[in-house]
């Protein structure tokens, strides 16, 4: 996105255009920033050429993951519904995982049925309703486990998930009981050790750590993994003086762990193929005056965009049409919802904002459309594609007939 005689664009289509043709609040997303980040991801770990399976979680556009899968890549699902987003987005069941430490027989039953790469199972009971759907069904179905190798992923503590007191994966012990266990079944085939310990990781370091850990522990277990799957996490720069993710230094670390072990590594990236490509474009109802600050009343609201009232998270707001002036006030961005956590973020010396101004929140593409809701009874925001000089709209705006 940049400013193009002062109106900011996503390639060369106004922001200001998609607005006035779509309405607001809507999600727009740049083609080609999503090839550029699946072609840097591919070249950042060519050498051992991983199987990357996009988590559809992080957005659920059929239409978006159509594009993603044309681009190569494979599928991470964590529920029935993503898994058949994801088939029906015409990804091949072979490049298909499925994580979760909640699945359902039902779920269990469709993916088995589906054919798809590996079930990451993550705890024994569900290891023994697998094999037990398995047996009636009279297959063996590919296995992994996911450990949870106790590592500090140094994100925010709602977004981590590797360590002990978090819900994911087994313990190291557990891990080695249920290598064994697979080891005796007849119809479970473990291929796969996996781990996931967290989301938007900026230091390298605790992926480092996290391959040290599997490394003892695949040694211990003498146990050959066809493959190794890493998860994803990769994090994102926010704002614009934040730090990036040294990703040379994860792939000399990880091309170190496999001189020991000859497995096939699959990655489950969301934040890093989707979060940059996205804005959420939405327009000034009200300025409200306050004693100490303005109250920017927006048309979106937390339940097109959770993050910020989930985890404090803070997107970047600019205005649609750059003027020079700029506003003695600090500004609060808040939505329409009934809830003191519906506002975004609070800035000072923002450019001087009118009703009817129109603003966008950058990188959103990444968890934000996804963790959307009809709270307050609103319906959800349109989708957009831009690629080259077209508009696509790859989701219509709900209608609220749909929803009453
Ligand atoms: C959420 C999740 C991911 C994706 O995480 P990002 O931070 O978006 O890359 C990958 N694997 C599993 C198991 C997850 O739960």
């Amino acid at each position: 996105m940049k400013y193009i005689n002062n109106n900011l664009s996503v390639e060369k289509i106004k922001i200001e255009d998609i607005a006035k043709k779509f309405g607001t609040p809507t999600y727009c997303y740049s083609y080609k920033k999503l090839k550029d980040n699946i072609n840097n991801f591919k070249n950042n770990f060519k050498s051992f050429s991983p199987l990357i399976c996009f988590a559809i979680k992080s957005n659920t556009n059929v239409n978006l993951i159509k594009e993603i899968r044309k681009l190569g890549l494979g599928a991470d699902v964590v529920s029935m519904g993503e898994l058949m987003v994801a088939l029906k987005a015409g990804i091949e069941p072979k490049k298909i995982v499925f994580s979760g430490v909640g699945k359902t027989v039902t779920e269990i039953g469709f993916a088995i049925d589906k054919k798809i790469l590996l079930i990451n199972a993550e705890s024994k009971s569900e290891i023994v309703e697998i094999e037990r759907i398995a047996k009636s069904k009279k297959i063996t179905v590919n296995i992994g486990i996911r450990l949870n190798p106790n590592t500090d992923a140094k994100t925010l503590k709602q977004i981590s998930t590797g360590k002990k007191e978090n819900k994911f994966g087994v313990d190291e012990k557990v891990f080695f009981d249920l290598v064994d266990y697979a080891k005796l079944s007849k119809n479970i085939k473990l291929k796969c050790l996996s781990v996931h310990i967290g989301s938007q990781i900026l230091d390298h370091k605790p992926y480092k750590k996290m391959l040290n850990v599997i490394n003892k522990i695949i040694k211990r277990s003498n146990y050959n993994f066809e493959f190794i799957d890493l998860g994803g996490g990769m994090g994102i720069s926010y704002e614009k003086t934040n730090k990036k993710l040294n990703y040379q230094k994860y792939n000399m670390a990880i091309n170190k762990f496999l001189k020991d072990h000859k497995s096939k590594i699959i990655f489950e990236p969301g934040r890093s193929i989707v979060g940059n490509i996205g804005s959420l474009i939405s327009k000034v109802l009200y300025i409200k005056e306050n004693e100490k600050k303005d109250f920017i009343i927006l048309d979106a609201a937390m339940n097109d965009l959770m993050r910020p009232a989930l985890y404090g998270a803070n997107h970047k707001t600019l205005p649609v049409i750059k003027t020079n002036q700029v506003s003695k006030k600090i500004y609060e961005f808040v939505g329409p919802i009934c809830e003191s956590t519906d506002k975004f973020t609070t800035l000072k010396k923002f450019q001087k904002l009118n009703e009817k101004d129109l603003i966008v929140m950058c990188d959103t593409g990444a968890y934000g459309m996804s963790l959307s809701s009809n709270y307050n009874l609103r319906p959800k925001a349109a989708e957009v594609l831009i690629k080259g000089s077209k508009i696509n709209v790859i989701k219509k705006r709900q209608k609220l007939e749909e929803l009453i």
